[in-house]
């Protein structure tokens, strides 16, 4: 066990705080609920950001930015949307040396202030489709909250795009929900279950809420995106109509979507063991470092010398660095980057000179190799590309061992406390029986799936009434 780090078997919360402490990604504010993403989480959030950011193009976005006051008044406008923010808002009543007019909610999420602007920028069909991203931050006042996890204040992406045709918006939703289990799956190395949300775990104001969700280690789910179809439903409370192609005039169809630095949790909670971070290779901000080993110090220029020479062009291909501060032993610096989940180590000392060779070290398994020196950088390519499949393989292996399809309502009560894990079940659809479940387990219907792989007729697990699909159901963050 690393020094500072509480076993994931002994206390699995403690053991995520204790992760984000060694690594130095964040820390609690002055301002409870909040927190201070230090540099190195925040370069694993512009990781995820600029990746993100490069499929939402890819797929027609561009990004704008909307104010973080919205007038108390919008967010009133919708009804299901104010009934599920109200009491997490944050609200300003005084500014200037005087009480507002108005009070300004500090933005939970921005339907609110963009439909009132789409509500001048629309007029024809001409000006639709309107496909917009933002990358900002908002505020939620949570009550109980954990590091990237849940926080009063986080940072997201919230796309916000209008349609002229319901179809379409549906189309776009759906396309959004497979940017993000494309991302999840090639980037954070996160097998995830996608599907649609039930009534009561829908985003306030959507018509349909889709998400995608991961298995962590604790075998407990977290919802690492969602992507909302919002009908007519802001449309009609912001009065947003156009024109179409026959002089009609009808309302605009919405959607929307976001991720936010949670997914920063969910990279820790998958990945990461009880030496520290485990970072995906391809979000890693440092992909390799570089550490040579003297015995006595006139050895270290020599070595120091040697790595210069075998990193030369690596500069532009790959982020890496060379750990040759004077002042450290290399245990303890094998130690810091360990913690700080960098994929690969290398290390080279006057043996490893004297034998064409370099000691290459995976982050994820711990495997030591002793590879040549020739062709290094593709060697280094080749290994993070393997880690990168590797982690996606056993996460999945880990979450297909821990999901079982299950029809006896005692026994899964009994299973959702030991083993945990996730568990496919009939539910008959009544809200009734939903409740049930959450009352009588702590965990909550994830989602519905969609497609063939899980329709099948049975009995409802808590009723016995008909149901044709089995619903994914687990404890959740
Ligand atoms: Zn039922």
């Amino acid at each position: 066990m690393a020094k500072g780090i509480t076993k994931r078997s002994e206390d699995y919360s403690k053991w995520y705080l204790d992760v984000i402490a060694a690594a130095d990604l964040a820390e609690h504010s002055a301002v409870r609920g909040c927190m201070v993403i230090k540099p190195n989480g925040y370069a694993l959030w512009e990781n995820i950001q600029r990746q993100l950011d490069n499929m939402f193009k890819e797929t027609g976005h561009e990004n704008a930015y909307f104010p973080l006051f919205i007038p108390e008044s919008f967010i009133k406008k919708e009804a299901q949307h104010i009934k599920g923010f109200s009491p997490e808002l944050a609200v300003v009543t005084y500014g200037g040396g005087k009480q507002l007019e108005e009070p300004l909610v500090i933005r939970p999420t921005s339907e609110t202030i963009i439909w009132s602007t789409y509500a001048k920028w629309i007029q024809s069909y001409r000006d639709l489709p309107i496909l917009i991203n933002q990358w900002a931050n908002v505020v939620r006042w949570e009550m109980r909250t954990r590091l990237f996890l849940r926080t009063a204040e986080f940072l997201w992406q919230e796309g916000h795009t209008a349609h002229a045709t319901e179809q379409e918006a549906i189309e776009e939703t759906l396309l959004i929900l497979d940017v993000y289990r494309r991302f999840a799956e090639e980037y954070l190395a996160a097998p995830v279950f996608t599907g649609v949300k039930t009534a009561a775990e829908r985003f306030a104001g959507a018509i349909d809420t889709y998400c995608i969700e991961a298995m962590m280690q604790d075998k407990k789910a977290l919802q690492g995106g969602t992507s909302h179809y919002l009908g007519e439903n802001f449309a009609r409370a912001f009065d947003v109509t156009f024109q179409d192609e026959n002089g009609e005039n009808k309302y605009v169809f919405a959607t929307s979507w976001g991720v936010s630095t949670r997914l920063i949790g969910a990279l820790i909670m998958m990945h990461s063991d009880d030496n520290g971070l485990v970072i995906p290779p391809r979000l890693a901000p440092t992909k390799v470092v570089f550490i040579p080993i003297w015995r006595d110090d006139s050895q270290s220029d020599m070595l120091k010398a040697k790595i210069t020479a075998l990193t030369e062009g690596w500069k532009g291909r790959i982020s890496f660095k060379v750990d040759d501060r004077d002042q450290y032993r290399p245990g303890y610096k094998f130690n810091e980057w360990e913690k700080k989940g960098v994929p690969i180590r290398l290390e080279l000392g006057p043996k490893d000179i004297e034998n064409n060779q370099v000691v290459m070290v995976r982050r994820d398994t711990g495997e030591k190799m002793f590879v040549s020196q020739e062709g290094l950088l593709e060697r280094v390519e080749n290994l993070l590309a393997t880690i990168q499949q590797d982690m996606f393989n056993r996460a999945l292996v880990f979450r297909d061992a821990n999901t079982y399809d299950e029809d006896n309502f005692e026994a899964f009560r009994n299973r959702i406390e030991d083993p945990g894990g996730f568990f496919w079940v009939h539910w008959c659809g009544s809200p009734a029986c939903e409740t049930r479940f959450q009352d009588s387990s702590k965990a909550t219907i994830r989602l519905i799936p969609m497609g063939e792989s899980k329709k099948e007729d049975g009995s409802c697990i808590v009723c016995g009434q008909p149901s044709h699909t089995r619903v994914l159901v687990a404890k959740s963050y």
